[in-house]
């Protein structure tokens, strides 16, 4: 039986384990896909063990994308420019190889599930992390104005493919921007139960999707995005379920279906 699983913490809600297996079902593979939590002081000795014990390849959630890449020995473009590995495996060569499909898996849930048009539009992204790096990188190539508004100001090691990109921290965003097509809460300030320093302004007349998720109900973004004139607000699920999906073809070349998943995780 294949041996996969996903390292982070906390990992309590995770959906990894159910999706990779019906994506697995998809192709009568057999698969076992466990939760391994983990800080990053204990990360490079789980996944030793894990690779020991059979571990074919698994996915990095929060906070360990940036120690991930850290330990990858080979990496993706996605991996290298955003610093972040959301997946992992054993190559042929039996070297340890990272890639980002985060921003990927975006891009496909916007144009492909939500009916999103990109080109052209105006994009805001809150938060520079690994998930906010990988979204900007697969966003490069689409002919869209990005702006990035963080607490700390730093956009390299994107280099030169994020040269179109403006980076601003909560204070000095400019008033009166002309508004925005789509605003992506791209910090971890949710897991908190805390919101970024928002400015209403920001969302008038936009789509809203937060990276969060919560099955059960709207998250604090999503809420705070309508009550202030959003036209639309998602969650991360389709997100989640899309980078997920370009995860399993990274390890078996095979591409799932992702519709079924939406049903089945929403139980409708
Ligand atoms: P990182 O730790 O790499 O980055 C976190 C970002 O959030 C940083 O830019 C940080 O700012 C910012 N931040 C944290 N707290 C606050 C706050 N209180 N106010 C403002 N900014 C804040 O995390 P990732 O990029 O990997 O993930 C970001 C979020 O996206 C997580 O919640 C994660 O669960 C979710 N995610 C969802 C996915 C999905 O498939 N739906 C996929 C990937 C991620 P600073 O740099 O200033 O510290």
């Amino acid at each position: 039986m294949d041996y996969f699983a996903i390292f982070g913490s906390p990992l309590a809600h995770s959906l990894s384990p159910q999706i990779h297996q019906a994506f697995a079902e998809q192709f009568g593979i057999a698969l076992r896909y466990e939760k391994i939590e983990a800080s990053k002081e204990q990360f490079p000795k789980r996944l030793r063990d894990f690779h020991q014990q059979g571990g074919r390849g698994a996915n990095v959630t929060f906070p360990l994308k940036n120690e991930a890449f850290k330990l990858c020995e080979v990496l993706s473009t996605s991996a290298k420019e955003s610093e972040a590995v959301n997946t992992l495996f054993w190559n042929e060569q039996g070297l340890l190889q990272g890639d980002s499909t985060d921003g990927e898996g975006l891009v496909r849930d916007l144009i492909h599930n939500k009916n999103i048009a990109l080109k052209g539009k105006r994009i805001l992204i809150l938060g520079l992390g690994g998930a906010a790096k990988s979204i900007i990188l697969a966003l490069m190539s689409l002919e869209v104005e990005v702006l990035v508004v963080n607490r700390t100001c730093q956009l390299t090691p994107l280099g030169s493919r994020s040269c179109g990109v403006r980076l601003f921290n909560y204070r000095n965003l400019p008033k009166n921007l002309p508004l925005f097509d789509l605003v992506i809460n791209a910090t971890s300030a949710s897991l908190d139960g805390q919101l970024p320093p928002l400015d209403p302004y920001w969302i008038k007349s936009t789509v809203a999707i937060d990276l969060n998720y919560d099955l059960k109900r709207q998250t604090p973004f999503m809420r705070w995005a309508q009550e202030n004139g959003a036209k639309k607000a998602y969650d991360g699920l389709g997100m989640l379920i899309e980078q997920a999906a370009l995860s399993f073809e990274l390890w078996y070349q095979k591409k799932p279906s992702t519709q079924p998943l939406f049903a089945t995780l929403l139980g409708t």
